[in-house]
């Protein structure tokens, strides 16, 4: 597998970096993890807009420019032997002696990888998953892609650790996200998710799901959701551009709705499906 690091394409076992990498000491830095069909990223722009925003936020100049940034991306897909891939980017301070503030004149540090895409098989997808909820521990800048996700691989440990596939956070009695994921909720026939804040990262796939309910008059709303109405759910998604839509069916330990994937979230991945089509045909 090739890998990309400051302006090189090399195997992935060749690739270094400093150990005072700001990165590694500080988590000091961003990422995106892009999905590729058939060597077709998609919704690449859209990525590149987040990680544009990652980076402004944690005031690190991005260091190519988006023609750039498309340019190496698509090199680096196309010289991997598999079509579909995941393609991760990642942007950190760089390399300095260590110490909290900025380190002035640092370069960043910019690494990407293609490794090959795995989604949900078909009967994972029919079967459901199960979920966990836990308290939501995390910074107040949640809408920041941070490499920095201790508190987001604790969480997910937590499903891990009882057969769950993930853990569904609440702070002060209302739903955030997922540990790696967003939640959307079915309510008497609604699509619920709550509002992009500084409490959640907007996905990739949570914008696409709820640009499909419009365009398909599916109900939804975008709103506050009490931890109540998450436990009354009818139907409970995770969204993410790795797991797609997935359908959690038993919430600690408590059937969701009828305890299976429910009408919604089949006709949803549905149209995202066909939706995946149609973008990489264009
Ligand atoms: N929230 C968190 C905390 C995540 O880690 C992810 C996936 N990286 C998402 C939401 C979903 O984002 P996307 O749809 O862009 O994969």
């Amino acid at each position: 597998m090739n890998v990309y690091l400051n302006g090189e394409f090399l195997p992935l076992d060749q690739a270094r970096v400093p150990v005072l990498d700001r990165g590694f000491v500080f988590g000091d830095g961003v990422y995106e993890m892009v999905p590729v069909y058939d060597r077709h990223p998609f919704r690449l722009d859209e990525h590149l807009r987040r990680l544009q925003a990652s980076l402004d936020a944690i005031r690190l100049a991005n260091p190519y420019p988006v023609e750039t940034w498309r340019e190496r991306a698509l090199q680096l897909i196309a010289s991997q032997a598999f079509a579909d891939q995941s393609l991760y980017i990642q942007v950190t301070r760089g390399v300095a002696p260590r110490d909290h503030a900025f380190p002035p004149g640092a370069v960043p540090t910019v690494f990407m990888m293609a490794q090959p895409l795995v989604t949900a098989r078909p009967e994972q997808k029919a079967a459901g998953v199960c979920a966990i909820t836990a308290p939501d521990v995390r910074w107040l800048r949640c809408n920041i892609k941070a490499v920095s996700l201790l508190a987001n691989v604790l969480a997910r440990q937590q499903a891990v650790d009882v057969g769950c596939a993930e853990t569904i956070l609440l702070r002060d009695g209302f739903l955030t996200e997922g540990a790696a994921s967003n939640i959307f909720v079915v309510r008497n026939g609604v699509l619920l998710t709550p509002p992009p804040s500084h409490l959640m990262l907007t996905g990739i796939t949570y914008d696409v799901v709820l640009e499909l309910a419009a365009a398909n008059g599916i109900a939804h709303e975008v709103r506050e959701i009490s931890e109540a109405e998450v436990r009354a759910a009818d139907e409970l998604w995770m969204t993410s551009s790795t797991k797609e839509i997935m359908a959690i069916v038993q919430l600690d330990g408590q059937p969701v709705g009828s305890g299976v994937p429910g009408p919604l979230a089949q006709r949803m991945d549905a149209l995202y499906q066909s939706f995946k089509q149609q973008v990489m045909r264009a």
